[in-house]
């Protein structure tokens, strides 16, 4: 309300004001001495007490509230902001770390905050930028390889404000390069696998070629049924990257058509039992009459149970029962297929809908197999909100299941 030195007079005229008073009352000399004394003595601590000004950037001197709005940091709106900030944000001081949110909290610890952020952020490309950035710097980004930890990758953003003062923005880029080194991955697996076959084909064709028509009939036949089986490992694979593909575009547009779900396993069953597959005859339906109503895509769904029904034909042992199942549990739907076979290990089991991942490489490729029968299986499965569970026992057999919601789950 009042300045220190006007707060000293108003108390040391009151003093005055009270000994006249004293003394026109008639009061005796010692008392209005002790009085005045002690006036003048309590004036003196109040005034050494109250706080005092502080000098501006100029020199002149503010109050402390009136100091407040240069320091951005500082300012409670400022930490307001910096707490919503999902990403890591420091706000520093000559360097020394003033303010840190949650984010910056849970990457490099408590012990930060008070602490010279060269220290707190310990990499060597940090510590370079934030030594010899000046008032002027831009918002370059600065990159962090390797850092926390070997393999991850961060960015640091630096803004200088007025005085010493920086704000701090560190960004993750760990899961946009493992999405980057994915897509490479997946070309370079695409290409190997379409070239395994696309050599055979040419080898083949070359060697006829060469034998210039000397070629007996039962060697002729044997190299062209090589051709025609590795031309359709090459169909295969085309028609199921163009799947995933498919299937990646339509991921976030939910189907909204009414599907019978009874009815589309029981056609896809038909469709294999059609086809000239040895094991088609071993499929046991246990599907029910009723409908079972899911939103769903149509042509997807029958992929999906396509693919899961045919692994079971593919891995189980011969002659052995390959049963599908549907079953209404509560508000939702469970497809399930069981197979008796070689199983797979549980350290696989994690990975098997991860594109072109298979236990044993060579018996995909004897049966057939692309590596991406599941991970399309995966991918159906997540656009109609279901749930994959695969179980199996080594040397016993594979359960794999997936449960939809029911369209009307009343
Ligand atoms: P593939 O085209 O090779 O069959 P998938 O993506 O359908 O590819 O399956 C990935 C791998 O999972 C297969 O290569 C196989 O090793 C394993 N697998 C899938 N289904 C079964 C099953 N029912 N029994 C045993 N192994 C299976």
């Amino acid at each position: 309300m009042f300045d220190r030195l006007s707060s000293l007079v108003i108390a040391l005229t009151l003093v005055a004001i009270a000994a006249i008073f004293a003394t026109l009352s008639g009061g005796d000399a010692l008392s209005i001495a002790i009085m005045l004394l002690a006036g003048f003595i309590a004036a003196a601590t109040v005034y050494s007490a109250l706080p005092t000004a502080l000098p501006d950037a100029h020199g002149a001197a503010l109050s402390p509230a009136e100091a407040l709005p240069l320091s951005l940091l500082r300012h409670p709106d400022f930490a307001h902001w910096v707490d919503q900030e999902k990403e890591p944000l420091i706000g520093t001081a000559d360097n020394i770390v003033t303010i840190a949110n949650d984010a910056a909290i849970r990457l490099l610890g408590r012990h930060i905050v008070g602490a010279d952020i060269r220290t707190a952020i310990r990499h060597p490309a940090a510590t370079d930028w934030l030594s010899r950035i000046d008032e002027n710097a831009a918002l370059e980004a600065v990159d962090l390889v390797d850092y926390p930890r070997p393999g991850q990758r961060w960015t640091m953003r630096i803004a200088a404000l007025s005085g010493s003062e920086r704000i701090i923005f560190l960004s993750d880029r760990s899961a946009i390069d493992a999405a980057d080194r994915m897509r490479s991955d997946f070309v370079a697996n695409a290409s190997h696998e379409l070239r395994t076959p696309l050599a055979a084909i040419l080898g083949y064709v070359e060697t006829l070629q060469e034998m210039n028509g000397e070629a007996d009939a039962p060697t002729r036949d044997r190299f062209l049924s090589i051709i025609e089986r590795e031309a359709g490992r090459m169909q295969q694979l085309v028609i199921d990257l163009l799947s995933i593909s498919r299937v990646e575009a339509d991921r976030f547009r939910r189907p909204t058509t009414a599907v019978d779900l009874t009815a589309t396993v029981r056609t896809t069953i038909a469709q294999l039992r059609d086809s000239e597959q040895a094991r088609a005859k071993d499929i046991v339906a246990e599907l029910g009459d009723d409908p079972l109503v899911i939103l769903g895509d149509e042509a997807q769904l029958k992929q999906l149970a396509h693919n899961i029904i045919f692994n079971a034909m593919k891995y189980g042992y011969a002659d052995t029962p390959v049963t599908v199942e549907l079953v209404r549990e509560g508000k939702r739907v469970r497809l399930s297929v069981r197979d008796e076979g070689d199983g797979i290990a549980p350290d696989h089991l994690p990975r098997l809908t991860e594109r072109f991942y298979r236990v044993d490489e060579a018996r995909s490729r004897s049966v057939g197999g692309t590596g991406l029968g599941l991970a399309i299986v995966k991918h159906i499965s997540e656009r109609h909100q279901g749930q994959l569970d695969i179980q199996s026992e080594v040397g016993k057999g594979t359960h794999v299941s997936v449960t939809f919601p029911l369209a009307i789950a009343s």
